[in-house]
């Protein structure tokens, strides 16, 4: 250990300012004089990506490890994702994301836990202080109220006081006293008029006065706008390098003129020094040997959190676990392509890949009588390939927004595909807006399907009429790029004009990437849907894995429906009129309406599993392994009836929280309205009965201890939760919330205790007059219970 200090103390004012922002996408300098290394940090929830995004472990996503209730076990994953970390030479993970499930249309909903913030917090404490555990930090994002995509570095969020401190701040909160958490990510969005990452209220009062938040505060990577306001309200590095309003000496410059006080400046170097001397780095001789190590341990791990994520939704027929002798067809676009995580910074390129055609297919063999998609996914078309291209792609580069006057460059490539990233970005142009041109011959005559890519809007043309514009219908492909596509008859062996128009954002963030593609149209639609339906009447039982994919959930725009994308619910419908054997498996990250539900002999939601996927899926199926888990969120039957229908995405570059404290089912309860899949809910191939509860301790105090005993003849899991209902008054609070919960894992003929410990904040709430947390003396009710909407037994207690 260094005296951090005297270290401080003696850098320059130069070095300081140097240190306080990046170099390059993942690396931030430290002072080679001093002895300070230079540091690295890499995404994030679902597995480590490394400096070289090589492959890594992938786990299952955030929402699926909510799903788990078994903190133990995030805990484990934890470490596995800091062991992964360490091989790479990665210092911290920018992980966990711990914004709410707030509107089911959120583009990185399968990237944040849950709709409780209970629920959140006691997920992010066991990620968190696992990763810390080996030495590697963790860095909590995105601070706060960063619940959308749409409009996502500009938009306004209008949130009020209490349901800040009840809702949106918790897991943050938590993840600062109870993990001590290395680093807090401030957000794109703006809250209440500032933005996230100069937000003195936020990020000044509460974070680190009122919590004393020790370490340092990153700011999502291109967020900030300005170079004084986030030095003075809080935040301590920007990322990515090389810096564009704390880099290149501008920082140093305001500090220089009397805009920003150096002392400031000491504090965020204080910060991050004082991280990397807690990671014990400071004098260790940089390695920065990465290395890319799959050890097996950790795909088993994955492939048990995959199983224990899995939420049984129903199985009244008791068509799960397959039975040994029964045939099975096997359905979906899920099958041979099992998605393993959404889209975005939350993914990886996977140690191995798996799916459920190959795995089942394993367990099964001859009793599978075969497969069939039914319905293609895939939104990206392929590369235009290079013998198409006649006399290879044009590259104008335009200082600015637009293309007006002359390129400052021009380049000839053989390929439609560019990336300015950092290290290459022309260092004199701020915001810079790419046009490509190209001609093209198409080999085959047909109707094709084109694809404009970029990072940020590009659009397609074709002899000069707009055919695809990323904009529109916009789906996320690698790299951070996004497409649209639109269709056109093209005819073999003729020349035709490609042009792509690539413009940035305002707060453009020096990074340019674009793309076209170009592929013949599917469309045998009804061909591929009655292929599916006659194999599934072959079969005893139907296994249909529909659901989305990175290109559908994704980081960067939100969902334009919640129903299972390109109609995957006539797939399921035409299935099920000619198989009422059918299992429906949901490979997905999101809420997705489900109409049929009550006609499907089972459903297992499998959300994205991470790399084991396919072996997990296969593993709950044939009942190796028990599906564990709960639900993390409500899933509602329309959009209409979610919490944020009315307040979402905003207008005018504003989204008002008009919800308030009325999240997820403390919407569905006050409002008296019956969800789809409640909160907490799921099934297990063994039952349980729930004995007497028992309340002992003093006051605010308590535990509440619950006998739970397997009824059934095999090994499974239950979830005990206790909600607190408040006693009635005048101020509005939600009927319920959940105070604490226990996960017990027996085997048959065994009673286990669920013992929960409730605290003085179960029972609190936000008083926004006073600003501080008040109990409201009266009779609270304890509901033990299974679910949101499956209440056991109810005790009173006066507080
Ligand atoms: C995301 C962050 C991520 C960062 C670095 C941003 O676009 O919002 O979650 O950590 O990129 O990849």
């Amino acid at each position: 250990m260094v005296d951090v200090e005297a270290l401080v103390a003696d850098l320059t004012l130069e070095e300081k300012c140097r240190m306080v922002a990046g170099e390059g996408p993942w690396i931030i300098p430290g002072c080679e004089r001093l002895g300070i290394p230079d540091w690295c940090v890499s995404d994030g929830p679902v597995g480590v990506r490394g400096r070289n995004m090589g492959p890594g472990l992938v786990v299952p996503g955030p929402s699926a490890i909510a799903a788990t209730w078994n903190t133990a076990l995030v805990h484990e994953l934890g470490q596995a994702l800091a062991t992964e970390a360490a091989d790479r030479k990665v210092d911290m993970i920018l992980a966990p994301t711990v914004n709410l499930h707030r509107s089911p249309r959120c583009g990185r909903h399968f990237e944040s836990y849950s709709e409780d913030p209970e629920l959140s917090s006691r997920i992010a404490v066991s990620y968190i202080t696992g990763v810390q555990s080996q030495g590697v930090g963790a860095c909590v994002k995105h601070f706060v109220a960063n619940d959308q995509e749409f409009e996502r570095r500009t938009i306004n969020v209008d949130v009020d006081e209490r349901s800040l401190r009840e809702i949106y701040l918790p897991p943050f909160e938590a993840a600062v006293k109870e993990a001590g958490v290395r680093a807090v990510m401030g957000a794109y969005n703006f809250v209440n008029g500032h933005h996230a990452c100069a937000q003195p209220e936020m990020l000044v009062d509460v974070l680190k006065k009122e919590w004393g938040f020790d370490g340092l505060v990153v700011s999502d990577w291109g967020a900030i706008k300005e170079t004084v306001a986030p030095a003075l309200y809080g935040l301590d590095l920007e990322m990515p390098g090389p810096g564009r309003w704390w880099g290149r000496g501008l920082l140093f410059e305001a500090v220089e003129a009397g805009r920003v006080d150096e002392s400031l400046v000491d504090d965020k170097v204080r910060r991050i020094v004082g991280f990397l001397n807690w990671a014990g780095r400071i004098d260790t001789p940089t390695d920065h040997d990465e290395a890319s190590v799959d050890h097996l341990e950790h795909r088993a791990l994955a492939r048990r959190a995959a199983a224990e994520s899995m939420v049984l939704i129903c199985n009244d027929s008791g068509l799960l676990p397959l039975a040994g002798d029964r045939t099975v067809a096997l359905i979906g676009p899920g099958a041979a392509e099992t998605a393993l995580f959404g889209g975005g910074s939350a993914s990886l390129v996977p140690h191995r890949t798996t799916s459920v055609l190959e795995s089942l297919g394993e367990r099964l063999g001859p009793r599978l009588v075969g497969h069939a998609p039914g319905i293609d996914m895939r939104r990206k078309a392929e590369a235009v390939p290079e013998s198409w291209i006649d006399g290879g792609v044009k590259f104008e580069l335009y200082d600015g927004i637009g293309f007006d006057g002359e390129p400052f460059e021009t380049l000839d490539r053989p390929l439609p595909f560019n990336a300015w990233i950092g290290d290459n970005w022309p260092k004199d142009c701020d915001a810079m807006s790419v046009r490509l041109e190209f001609t093209m011959t198409p080999e085959h005559s047909g109707r094709h399907r084109l694809c404009a890519l970029g990072f940020a809007h590009a659009r397609l043309f074709v002899d000069g009429q707009l055919v695809a514009d990323n904009h529109i219908d916009r789906f996320s492909a690698s790299l951070g790029l996004h497409g649209g596509h639109g269709y056109l008859d093209l005819e073999a062996g003729h020349p035709y004009r490609i042009r792509l128009d690539h413009v940035p954002p305002e707060g453009n963030m020096w990074v340019s990437i674009v793309d076209v593609g170009v592929e013949l149209a599917d469309l045998s639609r009804e061909e591929g849907l009655s292929n599916a339906a006659t194999l599934a009447a072959q079969a005893d039982t139907a296994v249909v894995v529909v659901g989305s994919s990175s290109e559908w959930e994704s980081e960067g725009s939100d969902r334009v429906s919640i129903e299972l994308p390109n109609n995957q619910d006539e797939l399921v419908e035409r299935v099920l009129d000619a198989n009422p054997n059918t299992v429906v498996v949901l490979n997905c990250g999101a809420p997705m309406t489900m109409l049929w539900l009550d006609r499907a002999a089972a459903v297992l939601l499998a959300w994205y599993p991470g790399q084991e996927a396919g072996e997990a899926i296969a593993d709950v199926l044939v009942g190796d392994a028990e599906p564990g888990g709960r639900m993390p969120t409500s899933w509602a039957w329309r959009e209409q009836d979610t919490p944020a229908y009315l307040n979402y995405p905003g207008e005018a570059g504003v989204v008002r929280y008009g919800e308030g404290i009325f999240v997820g089912y403390r919407w569905y309860d006050a409002r008296g309205i019956e969800p789809m899949i409640p909160f907490g809910h799921g099934g297990s191939y063994t039952t349980f009965e729930w004995g007497p509860p028992e309340v002992s301790g003093e006051g605010m105090e308590v535990t509440v201890s619950v006998p739970v005993t397997n009824t059934g003849h095999r090994p499974g899991s239950e979830v005990v939760q206790i909600y607190v209902a408040p006693p009635t008054g005048d101020v509005p609070r939600p009927p319920k919330e959940l105070a604490g919960f226990a996960k017990l894992t027996l085997d048959p003929g065994v009673t286990g205790t669920a013992e929960i410990a409730l605290k003085e904040r179960s029972f609190a709430r936000w008083d926004p007059q006073d600003r501080r947390w008040v109990i409201d003396p009266g009779q609270y009710q304890f509901l033990v219970a299974a679910s949101a909407t499956d209440i056991r037994s109810v005790l009173a207690v006066d507080v």
